[in-house]
């Protein structure tokens, strides 16, 4: 599988999107290039020139057995168990990855590298939202957001941790739905009134029907099942005016993973989601009647259309004292954040230890004046 980075026509730098210009930027000369320039460009790949990994990438999408191509490596990326050995680009260093992999950095040189067998073929997104927030920008707001939460321990927040925040392209599938959908129900209104000694009561029974079609748009679910679910749901919804066709460049200076989970494991899930809202739907149109009663009410799926797409997510992971992961995401098209903080229990005590003192001399001041 070929190993691609971008690279400056001027200087040979690295190429890295820059999600502030939307444009592709040189760390070395500062050039800038717009995605119509980049897709001129070839990217450089591992050693050997662009024919062969053309050809390398072709010959693995046409097994299928071996859909990422792993079994195509040659003698210097032996297949490890946990994840695959690649090589830098630039500087020939060896790159560990795990099987979901889809972008990361050199260790050695810190040049961003694009797996890029792991975004073709049947892999190869349909869409990408690019990064909108830059790594200033996403530290800004974290601190912003542990900041504003007490009781967060001190080393959440040291500088050393917040370096090590990351830019993550992480796979979802996104689907569109129409739905037809029929019910049928009892409607009663009931009215009682009294004339001398007699009350009488007259009820009104209606036949209520409803037809109708509904359109469901991006209705958006994890695909890695590595991925922390909460978080990978806690950072949707994304303005999907903004997507873009996916192009492998935009990975550049940003970590991908590839999806894990098939549309078919989320498939019924999402249907049966789409079909409980839409019933939800048609029975909230079902109005004016004391009591309603529903009889029968159906919904099929008559057209559905599924997209793999990559979601740009600032994470931090952060081990506390009690040796516990916390997650942190925030949402790298508009900010929106999530994640569990740690709590640091000397900060807790300490002001609750205050407030109960305020009490107790509280209590005593009363105590006093009594
Ligand atoms: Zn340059
Ligand atoms: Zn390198």
């Amino acid at each position: 599988m070929a190993v691609v980075s971008y690279k400056c026509p001027n200087c040979d730098g690295e190429l890295v999107f820059h999600p502030r210009t939307q444009k592709y930027k040189c760390e070395y000369c500062a050039s800038a290039f717009s995605q119509e320039e980049i897709n001129r460009l070839q990217p450089k790949a591992e050693g050997e020139n662009q024919e062969n990994n053309h050809a390398l990438q072709e010959e693995n999408q046409a097994n299928p057995h071996d859909p990422m191509g792993e079994n195509q490596e040659n003698v210097h990326a032996p297949r490890e168990e946990a994840g695959s050995i690649y090589h830098c680009p630039s500087c020939g260093a060896e790159i560990v990855t795990e099987e979901t992999t889809a972008a990361s950095f050199c260790y050695y040189c810190h040049n961003p590298v694009i797996l890029s067998g792991r975004v073709s073929g049947e892999f190869l997104p349909d869409k990408i939202i690019p990064f909108v927030i830059d790594r200033k920008q996403a530290v800004e707001k974290f601190l912003d957001y542990v900041h504003h939460k007490k009781f967060v321990p001190r080393a959440f927040f040291h500088k050393s941790q917040i370096e090590k925040i990351s830019g993550v392209y992480f796979p979802y599938w996104m689907a569109d739905m129409d739905l037809e959908g029929a019910l049928q129900a009892e409607g009663r209104n009931v009215r009682v009134w009294r004339s001398g000694d007699t009350e009488y009561t007259e009820t009104k029974v209606y036949r209520v029907e409803r037809e109708g079609e509904i359109h469901l748009e991006d209705i958006t679910r994890n695909a890695l099942k590595k991925a922390n679910g909460t978080l990978a749901q806690g950072v949707l919804p994304y303005d999907v005016s903004h997507i873009q066709e996916f192009q492998m460049s935009y990975l550049s200076g940003f970590l991908a993973e590839k999806r894990d989970m098939e549309r078919a494991e989320l498939e019924n899930g999402v249907k049966g989601e789409a079909e409980e809202y839409g019933k939800q739907l048609l029975r909230e149109t079902v109005k004016g009647y004391h009591s309603v009663s529903v009889k029968n009410c159906r919904l099929n799926c008559s057209r559905e259309h599924w997209d793999y797409v990559m979601l740009p997510v600032w994470t931090v992971t952060y081990q506390g004292r009690d040796g516990k992961m916390y997650y942190y995401s925030m949402n790298g098209q508009n900010g929106k954040v999530c994640g569990e903080l740690p709590v640091d229990y000397k900060k807790v005590w300490t002001v609750s230890g205050l407030v109960s003192l305020v009490v107790f001399v509280l209590g005593l001041v009363g105590g006093f004046l009594i």
